[in-house]
């Protein structure tokens, strides 16, 4: 398999790390302690084009591939993960399903305003007793004349309380198995749907998870996505792709934390010398710097995949985000210890980027769900549970 760029994403990954460097790291920290949503670099980067990548040309996005936008998270996550969870939410969870599953007519009104980044997207599975295992879902959605009644409550919802129009997961028939579930296109404004708690989390802290809650909310019959009974499929692809995402996000988020331990290993002197003349500093940066590179070329893998008519990616997107995550832990934990004392202080980063890497471990499947995932491609599904 052949990973060399093209020109094309050499470029927009320099435009976006020139912006990272510029724009973006000066201000993440502060943003991160005061737990603010980056409404203004969000903005900024809908009028660069940044948040519509997926998006094809004719709804005024750039039509990229998953490859190149899965760039563009790992290089926001190198300084910033919380600003690469809402786009890399926006973009797999938001727009993918639309794109992949939905109607021309849902295509030409939700896409064009997901393009430039006015309307953020989302995803609802998650419920209290519904996390890991989505056929749990108790949230019904009932077919009453030209609309769907929905009722239950979400959780953990990224872009929850911003987004214009969540995908939501909800039980049409429980009685169908894999086919209980469906989508829909839930709008804000719809009567009965409101937005619940906002959590605080120990990392992410501007980006948005909130619960949503749905009262007899009418969701008209045209925001179906997919057909009666889709629900996990659109869920399972989603994720699927997200999870390439995730992978990336970890992948950058690791690499950040290398980039600070090696300009601090230069800088730090001890002994009468630069902390990075210890090999028992240096060694832990040629073992994160190759994990690293072995992390990216899983997402690589899996992105091009996902890129290539007909080809199967899910066992290989859960192997990149199962051991990228663990990478982006293992890294930002050693960055810290490199770091010394300073390292537990919020004087660095490295300490954000330790809080930020351990929900790559968690969302999008958790990484005991990738190891079925990967199990199962190997021993068949009636081995798992
Ligand atoms: C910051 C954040 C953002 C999120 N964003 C979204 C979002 O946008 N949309 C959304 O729908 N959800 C979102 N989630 C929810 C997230 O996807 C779930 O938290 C995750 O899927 C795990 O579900 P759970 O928390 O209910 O844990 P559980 O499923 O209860 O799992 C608890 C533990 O048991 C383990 N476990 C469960 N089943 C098995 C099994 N069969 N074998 C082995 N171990 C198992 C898990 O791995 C985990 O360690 C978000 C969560 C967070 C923290």
């Amino acid at each position: 398999m052949d990973f060399t760029l093209n020109e094309e994403q050499e470029m927009i990954r320099d435009v976006v790390h020139t912006f990272v460097e510029n724009e973006i790291h000066p201000r993440a920290g502060d943003l991160d302690r005061r737990g603010e949503f980056p409404l203004a670099l969000l903005g900024e980067m809908g009028d660069m084009g940044m948040l519509g990548m997926l998006v094809p040309e004719e709804f005024g996005g750039a039509g990229s591939d998953t490859l190149t936008q899965a760039i563009v998270v790992e290089e926001l996550a190198g300084s910033f993960a919380s600003l690469s969870l809402i786009v890399a939410v926006h973009a797999w969870l938001g727009i993918y399903p639309i794109l992949r599953f939905g109607t021309p007519a849902q295509k030409a009104r939700f896409l064009p305003k997901m393009a430039t980044g006015e309307h953020l997207g989302a995803m609802a599975m998650t419920e209290p007793a519904a996390g890991s295992d989505p056929l749990a879902i108790t949230t019904t959605a009932v077919r009453s004349g030209d609309h769907y009644l929905l009722n239950g409550t979400k959780i953990f919802i990224s872009n929850g309380s911003r987004s214009a129009h969540p995908i939501v997961i909800a039980a049409t028939d429980k009685s169908h198995g894999a086919r209980s579930l469906s989508a829909f296109i839930v709008e804000r404004g719809t009567s009965g749907f409101s937005t619940g708690t906002r959590e605080e989390k120990l990392g992410m802290h501007c980006a948005d998870t909130a619960e949503l809650i749905f009262q007899d909310c009418a969701v008209p019959l045209e925001n179906l996505l997919g057909t009666e009974g889709d629900g996990l499929k659109i869920a399972l692809s989603a994720l699927d792709h997200g999870r390439i995402g995730i992978g990336a996000q970890a992948t950058g988020i690791a690499t950040g934390a290398l980039r600070a331990s090696v300009t601090y290993a230069r800088e730090r002197k001890q002994f009468g010398k630069p902390i990075g003349a210890f090999q028992g500093v240096s060694f832990p940066m040629a073992d994160m710097a190759t994990r690293i590179d072995a992390a990216r070329l899983l997402v690589y893998r899996a992105a091009t995949l996902a890129d290539t008519p007909g080809a199967h990616f899910g066992t290989q997107a859960a192997m990149a985000k199962l051991f990228a995550s663990e990478v982006a832990m293992e890294c930002t934990s050693r960055a810290i210890q490199i770091h010394g004392g300073y390292g537990y202080t919020l004087d660095y980063p490295v300490e954000r980027y330790f809080r930020d890497a351990k929900v790559t471990e968690i969302y999008e499947g958790t990484s005991e769900i990738m190891r079925i995932v990967i199990a199962r491609s190997l021993l068949g599904r009636e081995f798992s549970s």
